[in-house]
């Protein structure tokens, strides 16, 4: 049984809601998945086998056709919250006013380009606009690429970095690009992944033992002679559930990548944007600057924006190769959207918010592991999270059927949670970072209540 009692001091009830056109009689449900498993792609995946239908949001919460409410805990693509009216409000008034081809000259886009540039650090002022975070790294790949005149790229093994050509090639983790093992193109070379909780070389030097590993790997790029283009990662382990990387180990890489003629790319589209409370950008965390910044998701709130941010020098490179442009990258809306993220984010301390609520939720979080073995342990920092469940502490042999299990209970507790990581056995927790203290302790207060409860 649904505990919708709990909910109803935490969310506004749906019919207090403004969402214009929100009384629409709306499809029957199971007819719409037939629709929709008739006419959408098979491999385009929903969250659920059997998922409920959302109709509206509201800050953290979703609801259903039946006016049942969820907890979020998964949406890093709706940073702000759902439903923001002013969000909203600015982008219809601009809509109203004008959008167009990003190839023509507008105030918009020459101030949020400005405004991304201020926000990296030092020296990476040029901005291309895209419309997501895979168009975001094919992209940055092109620039290392076309700036270094090599094209080999080393990455990372368990990462995910998008589904364009580029950045699939890139994209090495097999729960979500199940050919990565087979299909790899030449030109890219997958280092281990540095997870310091379940990898090869978990203890006290692990940054040296990572290191020991991309080693042989460069010495075989420099022996094929056709020189390395550039090294792409998120900043924290992001795919295995929020894993930091080994003290030091971005350093290191980027000297080696750099010793070459290399770009370093960090890909922030997940980790970036105050999603980790404690910094704005997850190579703060490392004390790197990267070459180039990948970002997306969030930027938008929903509405689809990407953006690469690098050296002048670099984003040069592309111009013999001729003009670069996107046709919607850019356009008035989204740098409207993208400007209004911006404010609402610093009005309302969002990243402060995320620091704090992400602090508390993690505490509790990091209590179920005394109490229940399953929980192996807590990643992450922020609102950028991982718990990660086991069967048995020393072997860390994956639960992976138990999480599958737990979240199907949590779903119909009205919290939306998903099984993330090649074992699939960790819950990847990036709710919207307006996330309430008392909707982190709701969360953490159905999750304890599952565990002993069994599944
Ligand atoms: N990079 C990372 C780290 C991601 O998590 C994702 C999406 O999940 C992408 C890139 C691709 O972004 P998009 O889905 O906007 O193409």
């Amino acid at each position: 049984p649904r505990e919708a009692a709990a909910w109803s001091v935490l969310c506004p009830s749906p019919s207090s809601l403004l969402s214009p056109g929100a009384d629409a009689p709306q499809p029957e449900t199971t007819e719409l998945l037939v629709r929709r498993r008739t006419h959408l792609a098979g491999a385009q995946k929903n969250y659920y086998a059997a998922p409920p239908q959302i109709e509206r949001g509201w800050r953290e919460h979703l609801f259903d056709v039946e006016g049942r409410a969820y907890l979020d805990m998964v949406n890093n693509v709706t940073i702000l919250g759902h439903g923001h009216p002013r969000l909203a409000a600015a982008i219809s008034a601009q809509w109203l006013r004008l959008n167009t081809n990003s190839r023509f000259h507008y105030a918009a886009i020459a101030e949020f380009s400005e405004r991304l540039a201020a926000l990296a650090p030092d020296g990476l002022d040029a901005v291309f606009l895209v419309n997501s975070g895979s168009e975001a790294n094919d992209l940055a790949i092109r620039l290392a690429q076309a700036h270094s005149g090599a094209r080999n790229m080393l990455c990372l093994l368990e990462a995910y970095h998008g589904w364009s050509a580029a950045s699939e090639a890139v994209s090495t983790s097999i729960a979500d690009n199940p050919l990565a093992l087979t299909t790899r193109p030449d030109w890219v070379h997958a280092a281990v992944s540095p997870n310091t909780y379940r990898g090869a070389f978990r203890g006290p030097d692990t940054a040296a033992s990572y290191l020991a590993t991309v080693k042989p790997m460069l010495e075989t790029i420099d022996a094929g002679g056709q020189g390395l283009a550039g090294f792409i990662c998120e900043s924290v382990y992001g795919n295995a559930g929020g894993i930091p990387l080994p003290e030091g180990y971005l350093k290191e890489i980027y000297a080696e990548v750099r010793a070459r003629g290399g770009l370093c790319i960090a890909d922030e589209v997940q980790v970036g944007y105050g999603r980790l409370g404690h910094y704005f950008w997850g190579f703060e965390q490392q004390g790197v600057v990267p070459d180039i910044i990948t970002i997306a998701k969030g930027m938008g709130n929903g509405h689809p924006l990407g953006a690469v941010i690098t050296r002048r020098e670099i984003a040069r490179s592309l111009e013999k190769e001729g003009p670069f442009f996107s046709s919607t990258g850019g356009s008035p809306v989204s740098c409207v959207a993208g400007m209004t993220v911006l404010d609402i984010m610093a009005e309302e301390k969002l990243q402060e918010n995320a620091r704090t609520v992400g602090d508390h939720l993690k505490a509790r979080l990091a209590a179920l592991i005394d109490r229940h073995p399953i929980a192996g342990a807590v990643h992450g920092m922020g609102l950028y999270l991982g718990l990660e469940f086991v069967r048995d502490r020393t072997t860390l042999e994956p639960a992976t059927e138990e999480t599958a299990a737990i979240c199907d209970r949590l779903l119909e507790l009205g919290i939306i949670m998903q099984p993330t990581g090649d074992h699939q056995n960790v819950l990847k927790i990036k709710p919207p970072l307006c996330l309430s203290i008392e909707s982190a302790d709701f969360f953490a207060d159905m999750l304890e209540k599952v565990l002993q409860e069994g599944w």
